[in-house]
């Protein structure tokens, strides 16, 4: 359905010269702001990543304007002409294909760039995946870790997990649902199968679907194709359960294993099953539980 928001919003907008970052919807178009169709309306030059995907929004706001492409393969090259647009006393909106732009998608050099030229940038805020998804998923969001996307290659994924997992905070990152799997392998095998996950797929879209679970059971679920997925998702993973209780199984588990095998053996294999970060059980007693081990 069409809106004609020009009906309810009265005069256009007069913008200084400036860019305007605008948030668009991620799914559903009834998601877009007041704010953003005036900006949309008023700009002197939008600059879109997709302009296929920036027209649909604009059929759906009844407006027709011309598109210029500003997308990470071409950002820093546009950048002069943007600058001159701005300094010429124009209004420049900047829209990426879904949510808000710079947020795991195109405009960070430029704005970087308007920043230290001393050029007003203008949020226009609105829809955000991560934020959306960690709004209704009932794990603590008062402080959060946003890690967007993680690297494609296995070994970089590992690391990047290793390295995030030990947070005490909730981790949300961004994930097209075929790579959800190997997503779901990496943190058995770096936190450990029972860390508490909340998959958020296709948010606003008809095929919304929020699915909670423990990361070895959801990857035994993906793995045997009782998961849907396709689409865009939003993966949650949250802090690692009682942290005191986790340590003190871990360590009883690596004292087990150090009869059998050297410690920094020990200390990665019970890290594994448990889920436990491998320098904390490094430490030979709970000691060093809150300073951290002397690799921290
Ligand atoms: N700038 C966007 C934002 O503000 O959320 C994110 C853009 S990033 C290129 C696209 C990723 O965001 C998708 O791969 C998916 O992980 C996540 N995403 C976007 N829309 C989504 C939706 N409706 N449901 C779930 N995840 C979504």
């Amino acid at each position: 359905m069409a809106f004609a928001f020009t009906h309810c919003s009265g005069p256009a907008l007069s913008l200084e010269p400036a860019l305007y970052v605008v948030a668009t919807p991620i799914g559903n178009l009834a998601d877009v702001t007041l704010h953003a169709a005036q900006v949309l309306e008023a700009a002197d030059v939008v600059l879109a990543e997709d302009t296929r995907c920036t027209r649909r929004l604009l059929d759906h706001l009844g407006l027709q304007r011309s598109l210029v492409s500003c997308h990470e393969h071409n950002e820093e090259a546009r950048l002069a002409q943007i600058l001159a647009k701005i300094a010429d006393g124009k209004s420049v909106a900047l829209v990426s294909d879904a949510g808000t732009p710079l947020i795991s998608d195109p405009g960070y050099p430029l704005v970087r760039a308007l920043r230290e030229q001393g050029v007003a940038v203008h949020p226009v805020p609105g829809a955000c995946a991560a934020v959306a998804a960690l709004s209704v998923s009932g794990l603590p969001c008062n402080e959060f870790l946003f890690a967007g996307f993680l690297p494609a290659k296995s070994a970089a994924r590992r690391a990047r997990l290793r390295a995030l997992l030990p947070e005490p905070r909730v981790l949300v990152f961004y994930e097209a649902g075929r790579r959800v799997p190997d997503l779901l392998g990496d943190v058995v095998a770096e936190g450990g199968a029972a860390r508490q996950l909340m998959l958020m797929r296709e948010l606003t879209k008809v095929h919304e679907e929020a699915t909670p679970g423990v990361a070895g059971e959801l990857l035994g679920r993906a793995r045997a194709g009782e998961l849907e997925l396709r689409g865009e998702f939003v993966v949650l993973v949250a802090p690692s359960p009682d942290r005191d209780t986790g340590l003190a199984e871990a360590r009883r588990i690596r004292d087990i294993l150090l009869e059998e095998m050297p410690p920094s053996r020990a200390a990665k294999l019970a890290a594994r099953i448990t889920g436990v970060d491998r320098r904390r059980l490094y430490a030979d007693d709970g000691a060093d539980d809150e300073a951290g081990s002397p690799a921290e």
